[in-house]
C-alpha cells in the first residue's frame, strides 16, 4: 500500500493552491464567455487549454490516464465525464465544462454549467437554467456549511438538503443525486482522499478542521439518479434521458473561515446567501 498522506494541509500548502485555483477559474471564465450556438465543444477544450498553457499551467485532466483534452463537456443528458469534440451546440443546450490546472505541482479543478443562450422555446430554457441553479446552489451551500462543519457528512446533508428542498423539476419529480460519482480532497493530485458524498450516508465521515481542501461537486438530474457510462468509456449520461447538470468548486478550510480556490473573489458572491463571507489565505 502506497504513503498515505494526511487529508489536512498546512497553510503554506493552502497558499500554493491559489494560483492553480485561479488559473482553472480563469480557463473556465473563457469557456463561459464563447458557449454559443454553432460553437463545437472541441473548440470549447481547445480555449481552455490555451488559457491552461498561456498562464505556465498544465491540464491535470490529461494527466489521467487515456484521457486527452483539458475539460470534460457534458450536453444535455450526459451529466459528467463527457469528451469534447465535433459536436456543435444549440440553442438552449444545457452544457456542463470541468476543467483543472496544475501548477508548480498543486492542482485546481472547478466545474459550471452553462445554457445556450438563443433558444425561442422559453420553457425548456427556464427547465434548465432551474436545474443548473439547484446544482449551484447546493454546491453553495456544501461550501457555506465547510465553514462550521464537524464532520463530512454535514456537508453533504447540507447539498442534499438544498437539491430535495428545492421540490420538483420540471418533469414534476424530486431533484436525482448522482450516486456513483462524489465530490473529493484535491491538493498534490487533482484526486485525493476523502471522497465527499453530495448526500446522506451512515457514516459521519472524516474531521473537518483546518487545511482540509475539497472538491465540492454535486451532480444533478431533473429526473432518475440512473446513469449509464456510453461507448466510448467516458461519459455519463442518465438512463432515462432527462437532463443533468454540474457545477464544482475547490474549497479550502483554514484557521480564520474558508476560501474558494477556484473562484477569483473567494467565493463572496456565491456564499453570500448563506450568510459566509470568505476569509482570504495570507
Ligand atoms: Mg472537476
Ligand atoms: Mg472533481
Amino acid at each position: 500500500m502506497a504513503f498515505r498522506r494526511s487529508i489536512y494541509k498546512s497553510r503554506a500548502q493552502l497558499e500554493l493552491m491559489r494560483e492553480p485555483g485561479l488559473i482553472t477559474a480563469a480557463a473556465l471564465a473563457a469557456v463561459r464567455d464563447a458557449v454559443r450556438p454553432g460553437i463545437t465543444t472541441g473548440e470549447l477544450d481547445a480555449i481552455a487549454d490555451r488559457v491552461v498553457a498561456d498562464r505556465g499551467a498544465e491540464s491535470n485532466f490529461k494527466l489521467v490516464r487515456g484521457y486527452r483534452h483539458t475539460t470534460c463537456i457534458s450536453v444535455n443528458d450526459q451529466v459528467v465525464h463527457g469528451i469534447p469534440g465535433s459536436r456543435v451546440l444549440q440553442a438552449g443546450d444545457i452544457v456542463s465544462i470541468d476543467a483543472g490546472a496544475q501548477f508548480k505541482g498543486w492542482n485546481g479543478d472547478s466545474a459550471i454549467t452553462v445554457v445556450v443562450p438563443g433558444s425561442d422555446d422559453a420553457g425548456l430554457t427556464s427547465a434548465r437554467q432551474a436545474l443548473s441553479d439547484v446544482t449551484e446552489g447546493s454546491m453553495w451551500a456544501g461550501a457555506a456549511a465547510m465553514a462550521t462543519a464537524k464532520h463530512l457528512g454535514d456537508i453533504s446533508a447540507a447539498i442534499e438538503d438544498h437539491i430535495l428542498g428545492a421540490g420538483p423539476s420540471a418533469l414534476g419529480v424530486p431533484y436525482g443525486i448522482l450516486r456513483d460519482y462524489v465530490g473529493h480532497g484535491i491538493g498534490r493530485k487533482m484526486h485525493e482522499a476523502p471522497s465527499l458524498f453530495n448526500y446522506r450516508t451512515p457514516d459521519r465521515g472524516a474531521e473537518v478542521r483546518p487545511g482540509l481542501v475539497l472538491a465540492i461537486e454535486p451532480m444533478v438530474t431533473a429526473g432518475s439518479d440512473q446513469t449509464f457510462v456510453e461507448d466510448d468509456d467516458w461519459t455519463v449520461t442518465t438512463t432515462d434521458g432527462s437532463d443533468g447538470a454540474h457545477w464544482e468548486h475547490s474549497v479550502a478550510l483554514h484557521d480564520g473561515g474558508i476560501w474558494v480556490l477556484t473562484a477569483p473573489d473567494g467565493g463572496a458572491a456565491g456564499l453570500a446567501p448563506f450568510g459566509v463571507t470568505p476569509v482570504p489565505l495570507g
